[in-house]
């Protein structure tokens, strides 16, 4: 597209389409969190609007995207004005890009070889941290770049963010919040549930979550971060991007530890493709590496444009994407009656393994996409995990027919609602056997009453047999009941039974999780059970009261108020109490869910971080067993400095050695497991 083939009122024209274009996804991805396109759709067409200003540079406005800063600023939020501008980064696409930044680099400095600081680009949002002393006083969003949304109370319970830090300091220290893929995947799958719409990536999972006024829902969306530049440099002593990570990391801030100082583009694109590599096994999103020039007095000289520093750029990773085929789209019903459409799809592979299936989340989700069986679409994985339909291919279409959806529940028959707050069909049919199936599948399953080998398709025979039609029912099989499915001979139906008994003996929040109460997670089930000690106490417990425990909020409260009102419950939980199923919380030491749990463990050396007692407690409290000596039933040692004769064994032994810092960071996962 040369300019003297494209006239300028021609190019005017593309260039407001373009914008446009561009403002409209902008809004969508920054404001609602919900973007309605691909990233690297976006890209495409973003880089578009880059070659036209390029030729045409009197058609370059100040509102134009490749101008500003993307973000948009919240109403709901307090401003803050960020006195040194939140900068976005530049993008490169290939190899060639890469060597012609490094050229452009040596060139502005007028030196023949730079060293550059690699870092993974981490797909979340950028976060600025005010520190006071070493404490932290204010945390912002990047906003338009100058405005930032105040969103200190929601960052204040987002765990790896310290309160204080571990030497005093005051600065604004700049980095990334994230949602991790496990957490990710874990919300998405309770939203599609509870039949709401789901976040398309973790990044934007991250800022919907974020940008909560209720932050006790920001509290159990497991979000993290990582951080990687002090905003004017402020008490730093590094005198280099590399050397300012580990120098941020004394201050007790969590740094992504896979940054690398390298020499030239050739280390660069090893880096590059190594970490091409090993992206889908990390366990938070990247999108791309950022590449910037190590030393900030070459930084400095190098300086910024309008919206970019140009020290640096970010290579973005090309999308993993695979056209196929949708055959059928299944329905299945949910526990809480709500359907939700899987396509089946002519097996391709995607990042790595054959996918046939990807959820199409609800209803609204296949109007929106217009998604029609036969349609040749493309498909991606959400988080590295997940299949998801990016988009249709409508010029390859053949049917004229929009997909209609159905109007009856596939297994009861019932007539399907659409309630108003939700985007789901749902089943309201409570004698459903879809639902109660699932309830079952729910009530047995690991976080709630952990019954081995009772899985789905054993809980179906039970159900279709009549044998149960409740959860108390399981508590009154016997074993020759069991002999009526099939396959099942003497010695699994003895297990079955044997695990359903062992079962009664859980400690409370695994009943009051499997009960499948709506918006009740695991989580909650253990607060709510350590509070009040039994269910029966639960039951009569004070919607008020309820409502004020860490974490729990009003919804929590209204539904296990409603749920517990019901006359069916009660009888529930009296016939559960006849049938011997203990319902009372039995400590937090009995809790299974910590990775502490069980084990066995020794301390030696000389602790800094914990007194011994104290780290001897907070192990005791997730269930571990604190002993004095090494032994081949040791799980593991936790060493600190100097540690003699039970390090040696350890060692001898094979027996994992954790110092403090491995300790902290299992703390860590244990409290976002
Ligand atoms: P960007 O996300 O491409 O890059 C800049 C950001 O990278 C920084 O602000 C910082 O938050 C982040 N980052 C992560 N790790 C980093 C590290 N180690 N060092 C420094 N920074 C790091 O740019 P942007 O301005 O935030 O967003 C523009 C991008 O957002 C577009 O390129 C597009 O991919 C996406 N977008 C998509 C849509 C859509 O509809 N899908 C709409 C608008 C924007």
């Amino acid at each position: 597209m040369r300019r003297s083939m494209m006239s300028i009122q021609s190019a005017k024209k593309q260039v407001a389409a373009l914008k446009e274009q561009l403002n409209k996804w902008a809004h969508e991805y920054y404001v609602l969190d919900q973007p309605t396109v691909e990233d690297f759709e976006y890209d495409r067409i973003y880089q578009q609007l880059v070659a036209l200003e390029e030729q045409f540079p009197e058609l370059v406005t100040s509102d134009s995207p490749t101008q500003r800063v993307g973000g948009k600023i919240l109403s709901n939020f307090e401003k803050v004005t960020h006195e040194i501008p939140m900068m976005s980064l530049s993008d490169v696409f290939s190899k060639e890009e890469i060597i012609a930044f490094d050229a452009r680099v040596k060139k502005l400095l007028n030196v023949s070889q730079v060293d550059y600081c690699c870092e993974l680009k981490i797909d979340g949002l950028a976060i600025s941290l005010r520190y006071e002393n070493g404490h932290f006083v204010r945390g912002a969003t990047r906003g338009n770049g100058t405005i930032g949304e105040n969103i200190t109370d929601n960052l204040k319970t987002v765990k790896s963010i310290p309160y204080i830090l571990q030497q005093p300091a005051s600065f604004e220290v700049r980095g990334e919040c994230y949602m991790p893929k496990a957490s990710f995947v874990a919300l998405n799958q309770t939203r599609e549930e509870e039949g709401l719409a789901v976040f398309a990536n973790p990044r934007n999972a991250a800022a919907g979550s974020l940008r909560q006024l209720d932050t006790k829902i920001t509290s159990k969306r497991n979000l993290s971060t990582f951080l990687y530049t002090v905003a004017d440099f402020g008490p730093l002593k590094a005198e280099s991007q590399s050397a300012a990570l580990k120098e941020l990391q004394t201050y007790g801030l969590r740094v992504n530890p896979e940054f690398r100082l390298v020499h030239n583009v050739e280390e660069i694109w090893e880096y590059v493709e190594e970490f091409h590599e090993k992206r889908t096994t990390l366990p938070y999103e990247i999108d791309g590496i950022v590449i910037k020039v190590n030393s900030f007095a070459q930084q400095e000289q190098l300086g910024y444009t309008v919206k970019v520093p140009r020290f640096s750029t970010a290579y973005k990773f090309p999308p993993e994407e695979v056209e196929t085929e949708i055959l059928d789209i299944e329905w299945t019903v949910g526990r809480t009656g709500v359907l939700t459409p899987t396509a089946v799809m002519t097996p391709v592979k995607v990042a790595g393994t054959t996918v046939s299936r990807a959820s199409l989340h609800n209803g609204d989700f296949i109007q929106q996409k217009d998604i029609r069986l036969g349609d040749h679409v493309l498909i991606f994985k959400a988080g590295d995990i997940i299949p998801e339909v990016a988009k249709v291919f409508t010029e390859k279409r053949t049917t004229q027919e929009p997909y209609l959806l159905p109007t009856n529940c596939p297994v009861c028959q019932s007539q399907l609602v659409h309630l108003d707050e939700e985007v789901a069909l749902r089943c309201i049919n409570p004698m459903c056997p879809a639902q109660l199936a699932e309830g079952l599948n729910h009530f047995v399953s690991r976080n709630a009453m952990n019954i081995d080998g009772l899985g789905p398709k054993i809980i179906q025979q039970l159900f279709e047999k009549k044998l149960v039609k409740d959860v108390a029912d399981l508590y009154r099989l016997k074993v020759e009941d069991f002999y009526q499915l099939d396959k099942v001979k003497e010695k699994s139906a003895n297990n079955f039974y044997t695990a359903i008994q062992q079962s009664k003996n859980n400690s409370l929040e695994h009943l009051l999780f499997g009960l499948g109460i709506r918006h009740v997670g695991a989580k909650a089930a253990k607060i709510l059970a350590a509070h009040f000690g039994s269910l029966e106490k639960i039951a009569e417990a004070d919607v008020l009261e309820i409502q004020q425990l860490e974490t729990i909020g009003t919804t929590i409260a209204d539904s296990l108020t409603a749920y517990f009102a019901k006359p069916e419950v009660a009888i529930l939980i009296s016939e559960l109490k006849e049938l011997g199923v203990n319902l009372n919380y039995l400590g937090a030491a009995a809790s299974s869910d910590s990775i502490f749990s069980g084990k066995t463990i020794v301390l030696t050396g000389k602790l800094e971080q914990f007194t011994r007692e104290d780290l001897k407690q907070l192990l005791e409290s997730r269930g571990a067993k604190v002993t004095g000596s090494v032994s081949a039933k040791t799980d593991f040692v936790i060493a600190g400095s100097d540690a003699g004769s039970k390090l040696v064994k350890a060692q001898q032994l094979d027996i994992p050695v954790l110092t403090e810092d491995d300790f902290k960071q299992q703390l860590q996962e244990d409290d976002h497991a």
